[in-house]
């Protein structure tokens, strides 16, 4: 499933974050401590080996909404972009600490040339986001942003399971 939006390609795809050979770029649902640990935490830091988690000592802790980079390390792609996504019921607004996680990566990826960037479901596993509603602010901040995006042309969703995929495809059709 993909929709082309004033020449940015917005893409969902069933896969595993840690192994998209074709993005410059992969977004981490990351943690405050910069750790590794579960979902797409772990699968990255695994797949990066030990320099991800150097890298990132210094530039811990980090708040809902915001963002960090880093190098990709052992991953195949050059950067990684780190977003503390809100904890649904806790970290208020979560709909604007979402929609933050989503603008900064952008604004990131921006800042550094970067042309394809894939970005996990953020918030919607041990934090708990409803995937529907997760999904709906996801691509409703990612178009409003699209207009002020000069080197980012391909945005990818990457699903870890076939459901995530199909609800995402939907929200995606009706942007
Ligand atoms: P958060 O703490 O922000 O909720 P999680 O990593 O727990 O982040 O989960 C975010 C989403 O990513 C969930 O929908 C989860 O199923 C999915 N996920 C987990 N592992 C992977 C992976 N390796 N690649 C892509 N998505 C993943």
């Amino acid at each position: 499933m993909e929709k082309a939006i004033s020449g940015v390609t917005i893409e969902c795809i069933k896969g595993d974050i840690a192994s998209q050979a074709d993005v410059v770029a992969v977004v981490n649902a990351a943690n405050a401590e910069l750790k590794t640990g579960g979902g797409v935490a772990g699968a990255l830091h695994r797949a990066a080996g030990p320099g991800l988690e150097e890298e990132c000592r210094p530039l811990a802790p980090i708040q809902p909404g915001e963002a960090v980079v880093t190098g990709g390390h052992e991953l195949l792609n050059d950067y990684v972009i780190h977003c503390l996504g809100p904890v649904y019921g806790r970290d208020q607004p979560e709909d604007e600490l979402l929609a933050n996680s989503y603008r900064n990566a952008l604004e990131i990826a921006e800042d550094k040339k970067i042309d394809s960037i894939a970005f996990p479901a953020i918030s919607t596993g041990a934090f708990g986001y409803p995937t529907k509603e997760a999904a709906k602010i996801a691509f409703e901040t990612i178009s409003n942003i699209i207009p002020e995006l000069n080197t980012v042309k391909t945005i990818r969703f990457v699903l870890f399971d076939e459901d995530d995929l199909k609800i995402h495809a939907e929200e995606l059709s009706q942007l």
